[in-house]
């Protein structure tokens, strides 16, 4: 039994791949090449890795905070509503 050694399959995903990984690579290294927005740290992709930890750790104080105070406003609009509200 000799069957031809074809492998059609093998060959055309990896071409496919082949070529959207050099888009993507080249897309990504355009975005490396970005200095730190916040710090100016150069090929930092835009954003270095402290800075964007610091921003994300901001954004979850400043979204703690709205949470808090929300929070107190629900509290201090119950008190005053029981106490004041004429039902
Ligand atoms: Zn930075």
């Amino acid at each position: 039994m000799s069957r031809p050694m074809r492998r059609p399959g093998t060959l055309r995903p990896e071409q496919r791949t082949r070529s959207g990984r050099s888009a993507n690579a080249d897309a990504d290294a355009v975005r490396q090449a970005l200095a730190c927005e916040d710090c100016g740290q150069q090929q930092a992709g835009g954003l270095c890795e402290a800075c964007g930890c610091r921003r994300r750790t901001e954004a979850l104080i400043v979204e703690a905070a709205m949470v808090a105070a929300t929070w107190a406003a629900d509290l201090g609009d119950q008190a005053g509503g029981a106490a004041g509200r004429p039902q």
